[in-house]
């Protein structure tokens, strides 16, 4: 059911991202209300859960509810935090359910003292590592991913954290950036093919940050962040930071998703500022389908904003606002049935008929999954008086579900894997229908060199995914809950 939870605009369903991570070393400074602002600037990554914790060279103190950022910290919470470095989290859950003890960070208590793991991704092999630790003796208190992650590092017999990191790293298959917090350091660690995103960067008045994307370096006052590389380790520690290249980078890989929707478009990957990335979209969209006679360019907001100021940049037809987005529905009230997803983007989408009434209009969104929220929307829009609605994409049809942590139908649910593009156009009632291509997608990027997954486009999947996995979400079920759990662990 989790999909087809609202939470962006209007959209019944969205690419959604697994998480968003954060680190902090700053002796001397409150690491715990840093790392709330950071996180804050990480909630479009999740809006499950959120938790901090915090070391002050002695133990681990670690904070976690279910809901947003600012439902689960109250003042005095962040003042009861005190120490010299923090990890912090905010989670959507893509492996294991939604309850309490699968929120992070997950706490642990190792032979290298007390650590805690906050992970964005999704690993290939967690059912498999888990049934190991656990002939081994390690017992679990959740059903997600990210626990075994912990438990692996926490469970090597190599003489050092930093060790036992890199050697788990060999054991790891799959999509992951993670912070790691022990009592006196900070670690941010990423895949060797650098599926999710991970940066490091310098605090303006001493001490370093990790964290998922740049945007949250800025607001607690770091500059001039740097990815950390597919394989790479990065440890913050009193002597500074030390980056180790813990195991080979194997091919970049990262999720074309990050530049199309999810990331915030300040955010910045591969230098380039993702809202300019946008743009560039829109703007090769626009010349890929034009919509020649059309009066007005309007973006489904905010996500699709940017791509839709380059379609209009592209094309020449002036851009405006057409529906309104409510700011103050939160996905909790919406239940997913289709009559209530119908409703949901009533309540979430206002059109401006004003603006609409007779006009041929290009409405820019950048993906379809199922195409019932798309079909709503041009219903919205041509109950406004649209005379014609041109839909444009920008991005290629979504074809295939993503096994590296984000999360997405089955293919029985995408639209764009059984039906062609004129199907789907017939089926959400659009007068037009233009994607953005693949090689198109691809430019705006990164003008030529291909360091991207583009596996739900293309079906090419950068890290090899078992079998069974593939079998079970080419098939049949939506998200994988790979792990066992009984019914009480699910709260709807
Ligand atoms: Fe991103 Fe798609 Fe690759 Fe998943 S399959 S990591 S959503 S590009």
């Amino acid at each position: 059911m989790k999909y087809m939870d609202f939470y962006s605009a209007g959209k019944e369903w969205a690419p959604r991202d697994e998480c968003g991570v954060f680190g902090i070393y700053a002796p001397g400074r409150d690491v715990a209300r840093l790392t709330y602002f950071g996180l804050f600037a990480l909630q479009h990554r999740g809006q499950e859960s959120a938790g901090i914790s915090v070391a002050d060279g002695d133990v681990i103190i670690t904070h976690k509810e279910m809901g947003l950022l600012y439902q689960v910290f109250h003042e005095e919470d962040l003042t009861g935090m005190r120490g010299h470095s923090a990890i912090g989290h905010t989670r959507y859950s893509t492996t294991g359910s939604s309850v309490l003890r699968n929120a992070q960070p997950i706490q642990v208590d190792s032979p290298y003292g007390p650590l805690a793991v906050a992970h964005n991704g999704n690993l290939l092999n967690a059912v498999e590592l888990r049934a190991e630790l656990q002939e081994e003796g390690v017992h679990f208190r959740g059903t997600n991913d990210s626990e075994v992650i912990a438990r692996l590092i926490a469970h090597s017999r190599k003489p050092n954290l930093e060790e036992a990191v890199a050697d788990s790293m060999t054991r790891m298959d799959g999509a992951y950036a993670l912070t790691i917090l022990s009592k006196d350091s900070v670690m941010g660690v990423r895949d060797p093919y650098g599926v999710r995103p991970l940066c490091v960067a310098e605090l303006n008045d001493g001490g370093w940050v990790v964290a998922s994307e740049t945007c949250a370096m800025n607001v607690v006052g770091a500059a001039h962040a740097t990815a950390i590389q597919p394989g790479e380790i990065v440890t913050i520690d009193a002597k500074g930071p030390c980056r180790r290249q813990a195991v080979p980078e194997i091919r970049p890989s990262l999720c074309s998703f990050e530049f199309i929707y999810l990331a915030r478009p300040d955010s910045v990957m591969y230098g380039q500022t993702l809202h300019l990335a946008r743009r560039r979209m829109g703007r090769f969209l626009a010349s890929e389908h034009p919509a020649p006679g059309a009066d007005i360019v309007i973006p489904i907001p905010d996500t699709a904003i940017a791509a839709a100021i380059g379609y209009a940049e592209g094309s020449g037809i002036p851009y405006g606002e057409g529906v309104i987005k409510s700011r103050y529905i939160h996905r909790t009230f919406i239940q997913p049935d289709q009559r209530m997803r119908t409703l949901g983007v009533r309540m979430k989408l206002t059109p401006l008929p004003e603006v609409l009434a007779g006009k041929s209009v290009v409405m820019v969104d950048d993906s379809i999954v199922r195409g019932t929220t798309t079909g709503s929307i041009v219903r919205l829009l041509r109950d406004a008086g649209a005379r014609e609605v041109h839909v444009r994409i920008s991005s290629p049809p979504v074809r295939f579900p993503c096994f590296y942590g984000i999360d997405m139908a089955s293919r029985r649910e995408l639209i764009a894997a059984a039906k062609s593009v004129e199907e789907i156009r017939r089926h959400i009632g659009a007068d037009t229908l233009g994607y953005l291509s693949p090689e198109g997608l691809l430019e705006a990027c990164d003008a030529g060199e291909d360091r991207y997954c583009r596996a739900c486009f293309t079906g090419n999947y950068p890290i090899p995914v078992p079998e069974d996995q593939r079998l079970h979400k080419f098939s049949l079920e939506a998200s994988g809950d790979r792990i066992e759990e009984g019914p009480e662990d699910r709260i709807s």
